[in-house]
């Protein structure tokens, strides 16, 4: 063979070498979750990202093996995000079924979900993943003027730092009483507060059959309990 074909034949082997070695990205540690949860740049550890069944959309699988597509639809429109949120969450397997919209003048300034098994943060409620979210959206501590729904009722962590958030009103779908029935320990922790009679004027409970339906797939899930 002549000396040029060689030297094409080597730059070829090379080049087929270092295409795939190019393309082949580095070490990836997180995984950008695309869904409602990039609006707000949430990143989930890399082995969640692994075991999600379902990375776009929000895809619920039973435990019987079956999935669907779930939309719920709430009278308030509001209420129907909240669920939104919550349906990208379980889906995604990031924590409970409880998603949080925060309005202010009738739109949208602020949205959540349960990240406690994402974040491995037990402070990662609904509610107070939404509240930051619209703090950094207004670049203010303050959401005096606001509304905040959510899927389910607020517990005393979440309630006092609605409180904390100056909000003006608060509707919630499932009450205290059904998130227990689905397994979390609101109960014991609003008795230790003292329960929530002062405050009934602030929370106002709505829609909630479309909640309860959004807490049923979720009991008939896969899901970790915490
Ligand atoms: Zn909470």
């Amino acid at each position: 063979m002549k000396k040029l074909t060689w030297i094409v034949l080597i730059l070829a082997l090379l080049f087929a070498l270092a295409v795939p070695a190019l393309a082949e990205p580095a070490e990836v540690k997180t995984l950008r979750i695309i869904g409602t949860s990039d609006l707000h740049g949430k990143f989930v550890p890399w082995d969640y990202a692994l075991n999600s069944e379902s990375m776009y959309g929000s895809t619920v699988r039973f435990a019987d093996g079956t999935e669907e597509d779930l939309h719920i639809e709430a009278e308030n429109p509001f209420m129907t995000e909240a669920i939104e949120e919550a349906l990208d969450g379980i889906s995604h397997g990031h924590g409970g079924p409880f998603g949080c919209v925060i309005v202010r003048d009738g739109e949208i300034i602020g949205r959540g979900h349960n990240m406690v098994l994402a974040d491995r943060d037990s402070t990662a409620h609904g509610e107070i993943t939404a509240i930051r979210d619209a703090e950094k959206e207004l670049d203010s501590y303050d959401l005096s003027g606001c509304e905040l729904y959510t899927t389910g009722e607020p517990c005393p962590m979440c309630l006092f730092a609605i409180l904390w958030a100056n909000i003006d009103q608060v509707y919630y779908g499932c009450t205290i009483e059904d998130n227990a029935d689905i397994g979390f320990r609101d109960e014991i922790f609003d008795e230790l507060a003292g329960g929530r009679t002062e405050l009934e004027d602030f929370l106002t409970c709505i829609d909630r059959d479309a909640c309860l339906e959004l807490f049923e797939t979720y009991r008939n899930m896969e899901h970790s309990v915490y």
